[in-house]
């Protein structure tokens, strides 16, 4: 199966990983991969725990909107992302 790439500026070939997953139960909620995402794929929700508390967490809100950057994984503490590359 063939994998989507691209081209970097200067013409050397770039494999785009899209954001795939958010670990519910790593995400603390900060919202730092939802204001570093220029492409507003990524936005806030609640979910409860296995405690039964309800928290703020961060969810893949429009995945058709990602264009494979992880800029929001390199900005996570918690390494709650997961990434792959797109097969055509
Ligand atoms: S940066 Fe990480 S911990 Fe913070 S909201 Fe995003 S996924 Fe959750
Ligand atoms: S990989 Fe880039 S475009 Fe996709 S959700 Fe993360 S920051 Fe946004």
């Amino acid at each position: 199966m063939a994998t989507f790439t691209g081209l970097t500026y200067g013409g050397q070939e770039w494999t785009p990983k899209f954001v795939e997953a958010i670990d519910p139960m790593k995400c603390m909620g900060c919202g730092r991969c939802i204001k570093v995402c220029s492409q507003g794929a990524l936005g806030l929700d609640t979910f409860m725990d296995e405690d039964d508390m309800q928290r703020m967490i961060s969810i893949i809100a429009d995945k058709d909107r990602c264009i494979g950057c992880q800029a929001c994984g390199r900005t996570c503490a918690k390494r709650c992302f997961t990434f792959a590359p797109k097969e055509i």
